[in-house]
């Protein structure tokens, strides 16, 4: 990492060997969360990163990716507009399936959330496969919103996530990524 707070909040996220299942290394970000300073210092680095882009709304992917989503648009003092799991949402919502490991889910976006004049950064807590935020970024272009980037505390650089959204025309930025 090239920052130094980059690898402080690196060693504050455990591994945990084959969770959910055989073979894959859960990146567990509850102890990241539980140290003040990493917790601290992952919001100085997104504040940082994008206190100059005019941002109006960031945009959390639930559930890990509302904890950072707050406490950067408070900093920024903008507002955050949710993308929730199937049935959350009371108004009309736009829907997006998504695969999952086994089977398939939905993220939902109320379709009145956000508009033309809005520019949005997207924030979740892992890139993995990009199945999530590809589905995500798919409700917001449903909107008129303009989408400046999407935003990770951690990468995983084995799987096709940063590829993934390239190919929608969606740059990423991590604060730690995985070989
Ligand atoms: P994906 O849709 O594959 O990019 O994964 C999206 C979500 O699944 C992330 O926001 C994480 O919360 C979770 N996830 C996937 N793989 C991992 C992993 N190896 N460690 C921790 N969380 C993961």
């Amino acid at each position: 990492c090239a920052d130094l707070r980059g690898k402080y909040i690196a060693d504050t996220i455990r591994d945990v060997p084959d969770y959910p299942s055989k073979g894959v290394v859960f990146r567990d970000i509850t102890t990241m969360l539980a140290d003040p300073k990493a917790l601290r210092y992952s919001i100085d680095l997104l504040h940082e990163r994008y206190e100059n882009y005019g941002l109006t709304q960031i945009v959390a992917v639930e559930a890990r990716g509302f904890l950072f989503a707050a406490a950067l648009a408070d900093r920024l003092g903008i507002g955050i507009t949710l993308i929730r799991k199937e049935g959350k949402l009371p108004r009309d919502a736009y829907r997006e399936e998504y695969a999952l490991e086994y089977g398939e889910s939905a993220l939902e976006l109320h379709k009145d959330a956000l508009t033309h004049r809005d520019r949005v950064v997207v924030m979740d807590d892992m890139l993995a496969t990009g199945g999530t935020m590809s589905a995500a970024i798919d409700l917001i272009q449903k909107t008129e919103a303009t989408i400046v980037e999407a935003a990770f505390v951690a990468e995983l650089l084995y799987l096709p996530g940063r590829k993934r959204l390239a190919e929608k025309g969606i740059s990423s930025y991590a604060m730690v990524a995985y070989d």
